[in-house]
């Protein structure tokens, strides 16, 4: 069996230019037409694969991706293009009567509160759905390139995509070209739709490519990782004994070291960025012969006219949008609208409490952040220095830092969740652990309490030293997004997300913290809160829960074909191979006694859900996001 997409894409090209094909196990006997022989220098009959092996041993000739023959055949499909419009044939036989059309769309569009009525007689029309064809290149690094065939089916009206099996029938419905030139009206959002649905399905998919091809990406930043690991290390030892005068000057070197580091990892970043083109070569505008039926939306007296297209080639109503808010999401006859799922909530939305947007209230534990003492290697506090014009961002981060630090120090959950990024690692660390979890992942161990703290801004960090009760002083880094922190670390993060490299040295500062987690949780959290960290600490598990808990009603599906532990061994596991751990399936298996084929078969679902990538830790990748 030929499973090789561009191999596909070549032999339906082939077929589609006059040529013949018939699969032959793993490969494929071809017949060219003279122009395709001519055009590729290829013989005339000839067996194709594209596999290695098959092609070695049995002397097929060997077609993979970036072989030029198939890079040719793109050209040649996209100068040629294909697009046009096709009126489909109305089916031979009687259309299905009123009562057949009554049930049905009671059937296909159930609207909550309401019952629909089909209320005139169904008037024939011809209803737009458009066919989009598509090659995606994907190039994973300077070196990796592939294509792959994209198609998609959006329904005009509605600029919806079509469900595969009506798409299947639609496509072998009979049809008459024709050249009339039919009303275009809404063809451009529904072709930018197939669009949008195929670039997030290319991001997903270039992610899976992706991490087949880092060991190149990993090796190269690891490299560098471990050097200004190594060379920051150096510096901050001498500073830590350095006399005062000399001291100023270590800390212009660190800082510059710092600033470098961060612009070397974003360059290599950058270097093995993937990256994807979508060419279109095919638009199919069909027209296909409908039935629309007029109805109403009853509930009680409330009468909402509607009408629904019955698509008389494939027997099944073409899909709607809610009437309202243009949502996907099933219909809602509420008493003021016809409305849907997504704009009319069963229940009545929950408001939180107003309480007065006034700043927390200061808990007596904190106090005001303290100036660092000359002995304690230290970021320079740029707060320190002449007003800047900046200044009023730098503070506004720099109170983040107070808030954060006042609410775990009086263990405020409310006023600690208002100033935590939503679905961030920090949230879910909060969420699932408490706010203890914030000085524990910093190394504070249980029985401290946190006093003072000092607080300096680079960038969208604010860092600073937590200095607990017993006199001990705790490194932090909160990296924050739109003035919420997004996640508190011992270490600074680099720019790709991955965490310093000494903390896969097993130097995690949040080995003296064990506090539980809370109660109530569902069982994948439970796994990562407690199992999970103990494989990888705090700052992975803390991750990991953020990343499940961004794939949403997903989740539901997930847990139909695979065991909970299962998939918090498989999340756990992208999101420390993420974070720079090795993280290998064997130790995570291990680790939560779990067969090692289990975890493999739930990445390979898990894996493009989540579309982790550099620069993309923990984050789902979502279209527009
Ligand atoms: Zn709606």
């Amino acid at each position: 069996m030929i499973t090789d997409p561009a191999l596909e894409f070549w032999l339906r090209h082939v077929a589609a230019d006059g040529g013949l094909w018939e699969p032959a196990g793993d490969s494929a006997y071809v017949v060219l037409p003279a122009q395709l022989r001519d055009a590729y220098r290829l013989p005339e009959e000839l067996r194709v694969t594209a596999d290695p092996d098959v092609a070695r041993e049995d002397g097929a000739t060997l077609l993979t991706a970036g072989h030029p023959v198939l890079a040719e055949a793109a050209d040649r499909v996209l100068a040629v293009g294909d697009a046009g419009y096709l009126v489909l044939d109305r089916p031979a036989g009687v259309p299905p009567g009123r009562d057949v059309l009554q049930a049905e769309v009671r059937e296909a569009f159930p609207a909550d509160h309401g019952r629909i009525d089909v209320s005139g007689e169904p008037a024939f029309v011809l209803h737009p759905v458009v066919r989009v064809g598509a090659l995606v290149s994907y190039e994973l690094s300077a070196e990796d390139r592939f294509q792959e065939e994209a198609e998609r089916w959006v329904d005009v009206p509605s600029r919806r995509e079509i469900p595969a099996a009506l798409a299947r029938s639609l496509s072998k419905a009979l049809y008459n070209e024709r050249t009339v030139v039919p009303p275009a009206e809404n063809l451009l959002p529904a072709i930018g739709h197939a669009h949008r649905l195929m670039d997030s399905a290319a991001i997903s998919r270039r992610a899976v490519l992706a991490a087949e091809v880092s060991s190149g990406f990993e090796a190269e930043r690891g490299r560098a990782a471990a050097y200004y690991a190594d060379a920051i290390a150096g510096i901050e030892r001498r500073l830590a004994t350095a006399a005062p005068d000399r001291a100023a000057v270590l800390r212009e070197r660190l800082r510059a070291t710092r600033e470098e580091q961060v612009r070397r990892l974003a360059e290599i970043a950058e270097k093995y960025e993937a990256r994807h083109v979508i060419r279109p070569y095919r638009l199919h505008v069909l027209l296909v012969p409908a039935l629309r039926v007029a109805a109403d939306v009853l509930r009680g007296s409330r009468r909402y006219p509607m009408s629904f297209d019955w698509l008389l080639p494939a027997g099944v109503y073409a899909p709607v949008r809610c009437p309202s808010c243009s949502a996907e999401a099933g219909l809602v006859a509420g008493k003021e609208k016809l409305g849907c799922e997504a704009c009319l909530p069963p229940k009545p939305a929950t408001v939180a409490s107003a309480t007065k947007p006034a700043a927390p209230a200061k808990p007596p534990a904190a106090k005001p952040p303290v100036a660092p003492s000359v002995t304690s290697p230290k970021p320079s506090r740029r707060e320190a220095g002449p007003p800047q014009a900046r200044g009023a961002q730098q503070k506004a981060r720099a109170a983040l830092a107070e808030r954060v630090w006042s609410a775990v120090a009086s263990g405020d959950r409310r006023t600690l969740a208002r100033v935590l990024r939503p679905d961030s690692p920090a949230a879910a660390l909060a969420r699932v652990y408490g706010p203890a979890a914030f000085t524990g992942i910093i190394g504070m161990p249980a029985g401290e309490a946190p006093e003072r703290f000092t607080a300096a801004v680079d960038a969208e960090t604010v860092h600073g030293v937590l200095l607990g009760s017993s006199g001990a002083e705790y490194h932090y880094f909160i990296p924050s997004q739109d003035g919420q922190a997004a996640e508190v670390l011992p270490f600074p993060v680099i720019a790709d997300g991955t965490f310093w490299r000494s903390y896969w040295w097993g130097r995690r500062p949040d080995a003296r913290w064990s506090g539980p987690a809370v109660k109530g949780l569902e069982p994948v959290e439970r796994k990562l809160a407690v199992a999970g960290r103990d494989w990888n600490g705090l700052p992975v598990a803390a991750r990991a829960l953020a990343a499940w808990d961004r794939l949403g009603d997903t989740r539901d599906r997930l847990l139909s074909a695979h065991q909970p532990d299962v998939l918090a061994a498989c999340v756990i596991r992208l999101v420390a191979y993420r974070a720079g751990g090795k993280a290998t399936f064997a130790s995570v298996a291990d680790h939560f006694r779990l067969a090692e084929e289990d975890v493999r078969r739930a990445d390979r679902a898990v894996r493009p859900l989540l579309a982790l990538g550099p620069g993309r830790p923990w984050l789902a990748l979502r279209p527009g996001v």
